[in-house]
């Protein structure tokens, strides 16, 4: 199959990086010169494990090529992935789909023959029939069809979820369409036996929204239960074994921490919330869950506050991770932010070190000491804060730490130390639902 991918960011270079491992002639566009130009010097312009390898054997095999014209780039492809962002809209929270629609209208331009344009950004239900007059508008006689394939990839795992994910949904109206989708993921469904389920395209784009909404309300109800058991005297690591081991429940996403960020829950349970505004059907759940969230970041930098005896004026706080979660580069909406801005307005001095993240966090943090090591970041702090979760954390030398601090406060906002770890390091230790 020949397919050209039209966004080379987290998730468009991924998924035409793994296209192309499977065998398939991709071509990845991106009107980012800059973005092409390093990925021609096999320099990756995002952080994401194994994907410089991934890149540069297929390249070498010639199945994998980047360029910034889009009209030579989708040449004779088979399908067309539009792989480009979806943000917040400014001001309404509504899934800003300018970009899709661009990319949508230059595809159907440039298009010389029959193709499947194939929409992977996350867009509200109803964007497929949008496309679909584009096509109708600026072609409508070179058999060009639209589906929906939401991604559900994550970033830090993004490499395995794409080749073994869960399962893999198309939305499809049009059965000569659904077979090109068959041909693209066979590989897959062979060796993996991954579901590729196929459904209506309304339904597909609706399922994006649904299964992120669950996942960011599993993850703000653990966030409550363990305010909870701050307050009765409950453990939440124990609460969330403990109802997880039912497999109704599941364990995942079940780990009580500062609230869920990053480039995709919290811009899509609000577009998702604008989608059933317009239908007027309320998803009085996920409000809660949105509003809880949104409360819960500042809060994380209070309860640091709080640990730290109520006053942090003039005081040094070292943050450790500032990335949404581990193993990615991607700063979009971490809860890092919110903690270091309260802490800020509070007038505590902020050092922090993070193994990925410092490049993008520069341009969102203001009045920060990035640090090349956690052990700099700690040296003359009064308190150790642990904001996300990198591997690197979980075995730092506590006791060299110990020494570098003008206070032993470890506030441990991923509960990556157990208690009787840090106490016997000499630390006095707060997490996250640890009453
Ligand atoms: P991103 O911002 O990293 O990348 C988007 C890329 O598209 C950018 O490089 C941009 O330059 C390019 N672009 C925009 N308009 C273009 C055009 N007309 N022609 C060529 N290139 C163009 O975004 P992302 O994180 O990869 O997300 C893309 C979509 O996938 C979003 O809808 C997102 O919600 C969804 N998604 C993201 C993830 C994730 O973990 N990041 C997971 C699942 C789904």
């Amino acid at each position: 199959m020949r397919i050209a991918m039209i966004g080379t960011g987290y998730v468009g270079l991924v998924s035409g990086a793994c296209f192309s491992d499977f065998g398939h002639d991709v071509v990845c566009v991106d009107k980012d010169a800059r973005k092409i130009e390093l990925l021609h010097q096999n320099v990756m312009p995002i952080y994401e494990p194994g994907l410089a390898e991934l890149v540069a054997s297929n390249v070498k095999a010639g199945r994998l090529a980047f360029t910034t014209d889009l009209a030579a780039g989708v040449k004779g492809a088979d399908a067309v992935f539009i792989a480009v962002g979806t943000p917040s809209r400014r001001g309404d929270g509504h899934a800003d789909l300018s970009y899709v629609f661009a990319a949508a209208e230059e595809i159907v331009a440039a298009l010389d023959g029959p193709a499947v344009i194939v929409t992977k950004s996350t867009v509200p239900v109803g964007t497929g029939d949008e496309v679909e007059r584009i096509v109708a508008r600026i072609a409508p006689d070179k058999g060009i069809t639209v589906v929906s394939n939401p991604e559900f990839l994550r970033e830090g795992a993004a490499i395995e979820d794409f080749k073994r994910p869960d399962r893999v949904v198309v939305g499809s109206e049009d059965e000569g369409a659904s077979e090109v989708m068959r041909g693209i993921y066979r590989p897959l469904s062979l060796n993996q036996s991954a579901p590729v389920m196929f459904t209506g395209r309304r339904t597909a784009e609706l399922i994006k929204y649904a299964a992120n909404a669950f996942l960011a309300v599993k993850i703000t109800f653990i966030n409550e239960i363990a305010d909870l058991c701050e307050a009765v005297g409950a453990d939440v690591q124990e609460v969330s074994r403990g109802i997880g081991m039912d497999n109704r429940i599941g364990r995942k996403f079940l780990n009580a921490g500062p609230g869920y960020g990053g480039s995709c829950f919290p811009k899509d349970t609000l577009a998702l919330l604008k989608t059933a505004d317009d239908a007027e059907t309320p998803l009085r759940i996920v409000e809660a869950t949105v509003q809880v969230n949104d409360s819960r970041k500042r809060a994380m930098g209070r309860k640091v506050i709080k640990a730290m005896g109520g006053e942090v004026r003039g005081k040094t706080v070292a943050i450790l991770g500032l990335t949404f979660k581990p193993n990615t580069d991607d700063m979009r909406d971490a809860p890092s932010i919110a903690v270091i801005q309260t802490l800020q307005d509070a007038g505590a001095i902020v050092k922090a070190y993070d193994p990925e993240g410092v490049e993008q966090a520069r341009k969102m943090l203001k009045d920060v000491e990035f640090t090349a090591s956690p052990y700099a970041a700690a040296d003359g702090a009064d308190a150790l804060v642990i904001v996300t979760e990198w591997d690197e954390f979980r075995a730092l030398d506590l006791t060299r730490m110990k020494g570098l601090l003008n206070r032993p406060l470890l506030v441990d906002l991923r509960n990556i130390y157990p208690a009787g770890e840090a106490l016997r390091a000499g630390f006095e230790l707060v997490g996250i639902g640890k009453g």
